[in-house]
């Protein structure tokens, strides 16, 4: 709830949009739909088998729910994911083209290659199974035509690595144009 309320306050989304997950035993915890975030409790989280089905919690579980099942069945090492739609990452995601040049941040943490999954609607098992290649081993990826995926031990971990994919993506386009 924390790492959610960081991520709308610092307008790496608008709204209720977007989402945050950490894994517990035998699936996740979710922030649910269509809830401010600042209205949000502990309580209100669903919980997700990874399965992707919905187990129980007093939310309604985020429509993204089978992209962080997918996510966490591909990726043991994950133990936190969030979904953003920041605003120089998801303009990025438009273009077919790769994110970069690198700055000194997708190093520093360990971030990786940032790919772009193929676009699929939102909400879909295409646009999980997309993110999922697009992810691979790194700790982020841009979802095609849609916006941002990162992942970490924590949900602070993985808000860190979303604020430095939008840091990236900032620094790309203010770059864009001029020789590199
Ligand atoms: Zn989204």
């Amino acid at each position: 709830v924390t790492a959610a309320r960081d991520m709308a306050r610092e307008g790496l989304v608008t709204g209720s949009v977007g989402n945050v997950s950490a894994r517990t035993a035998g699936g996740f915890l979710i922030t649910p739909t269509r809830v401010e975030y600042e209205r949000m409790t502990a309580d209100g989280l669903a919980f997700v088998g990874l399965d992707g089905a919905a187990a129980s919690g007093s939310g309604e579980p985020s429509r993204e729910s089978p992209l962080h099942a997918a996510i966490y069945r591909a990726r043991a090492d994950v133990g936190a994911i969030v979904h953003t739609h920041s605003v120089h990452a998801t303009a990025w995601s438009f273009l077919p083209e790769p994110l970069g040049p690198p700055i000194e941040e997708i190093e520093y943490y360990g971030i990786g290659p940032i790919r772009t999954s193929e676009p699929a609607p939102a909400g879909s098992l295409a646009l999980a199974g997309n993110a999922v290649l697009a992810l691979g081993g790194g700790l982020a990826a841009l979802l095609g035509r849609h916006g941002v995926v990162s992942v970490g031990a924590t949900p602070q971990e993985a808000l860190t690595v979303a604020r430095v994919v939008e840091l990236q993506a900032h620094v790309a386009w203010l770059l864009r144009g001029h020789a590199t």
